[in-house]
């Protein structure tokens, strides 16, 4: 048997995530392998954390890469900061907020589910009804940007209820983040997430996190140990400290972190208010031209993620056939839905290099041609 080597194809990305990686990005992964411990390594993990502290608005000191995916950085915020005494209020109107829900329970600690319209923002007053007719809630959970329904919700509103209520909040910033405004420190987020594959295109498998100095107290004040060892924020605090110190955690994954580097770099170059607007005159682009073709969107546009464009697949029209032509005939990747999406909505991501006209044009060009007339 001889397997060769695999080289995939080239395909623009234009999906919920991984989204197109920028070419500067890709060399970065390929340069030398160091040691994790290496002097100039660990140099460039604080680098890598000043970086991680701009895009999130932060002065947070507990700041830093989990090595995996976003799914990993929100499991490390609701472990450590949970014990089975807790109740939090999760707002869910979505996949990911399910999925919150799913982490809150497994710890053993009691969920009060705010059960949100899918492809709607979170409504504020919902959650102000529900502290108030729950004064033992302690944490309020959301998801700022909904990747499964298109949905932006007033991060900086529901934090303010959640600190009304003496709360801390967990808030998933995943597809949020560099896509559109997000301001960790005024708004007043305890616990924030991230991936690397989203509006920071970079490759897939990194999580960048950031906990206040009330939540960083409250992991460190901790009775019973965290129940994951390798998402222990205060075992991981200590590697990613500096200052000289650093001790073995874990192997960092060395060139991924060359990656996310390089990509926060490019966001910082371009600037993090820049990259928000670039994201949203994008989607005008391609909403104007999607509306031409007579495709609607499923979230009402003041309410809208201009990252991630849920639109209803056109009547008559078959989801699968579509996607497959687009996939082989122009390389080109869109998202089918998901949940109770699912067989009804495509999903056009606009995230970070993504975010181009000439991804625009290729794919309004693209879907006007399978489309039938
Ligand atoms: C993609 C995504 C996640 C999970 O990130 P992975 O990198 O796929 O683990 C979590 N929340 C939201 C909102 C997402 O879009």
């Amino acid at each position: 048997m001889s397997i060769s080597s695999f080289f995939p194809p080239q395909r623009t990305l234009m999906g919920p995530g991984p989204s197109d990686v920028n070419p500067r990005v890709l060399s970065a992964l390929a340069r030398p392998t160091v040691g994790h411990l290496d002097p100039t390594f660990i140099g460039m993990m604080d680098e890598v954390k000043t970086l991680i502290q701009y895009a999130f608005q932060t002065n947070n000191t507990y700041t830093m890469a989990i090595s995996a995916p976003g799914s990993a950085g929100m499991e490390a915020c609701f472990v450590n900061l949970l014990t089975p005494n807790d109740t939090v209020v999760v707002c869910k109107n979505g996949v990911f907020g399910a999925r919150m829900v799913e982490n809150v329970t497994r710890i053993g600690a009691k969920a009060i589910v705010i059960e949100g319209e899918w492809g709607r923002a979170v409504n504020p007053q919902q959650l102000e009804d529900t502290l108030k007719q729950n004064p033992q809630a302690s944490v309020v959970a959301f998801v700022h940007a909904e990747t499964s329904t298109g949905a932006l919700s007033d991060a900086q509103a529901l934090c303010s209820i959640a600190k009304q209520y003496d709360c801390l909040t967990i808030v998933d910033a995943v597809t949020s983040l560099a896509g559109v405004e997000l301001r960790v420190d005024d708004w007043g987020i305890d616990a924030v997430y991230s991936g690397s594959q989203k509006c920071l295109s970079c490759v897939p498998g990194l999580s960048p996190i950031s906990f206040s100095e009330q939540a960083a107290e409250l992991i460190k004040k901790r009775n019973a140990p965290v129940q994951s060892w390798f998402l222990d924020q205060s075992l991981v605090m200590d590697y990613w400290s500096g200052q000289g110190k650093r001790s073995y955690h874990h192997t960092a994954p060395v060139n991924s972190l060359y990656a996310l580097h390089e990509s926060l770099v490019i966001l910082q170059n371009e600037g993090l208010e820049q990259s928000w607007q670039r994201h949203r005159t994008m989607h005008n682009k391609l909403a104007g031209g999607l509306e031409q073709l007579g495709i609607n969107f499923i979230v009402p546009k003041e309410e809208r993620l201009p990252q991630l464009n849920a639109v209803y697949i056109p009547e008559g029209v078959d989801d699968a056939a579509v996607r497959h032509t687009l996939l082989n005939d122009y390389n080109l990747e869109i998202g089918a839905g998901l949940g109770a999406f699912a067989g009804k909505a495509w999903r056009i991501g606009l995230m970070g290099y993504a975010a181009r006209n000439e991804n625009v044009t290729l794919c309004l060009a693209a879907l006007k041609n399978t489309l039938p007339a």
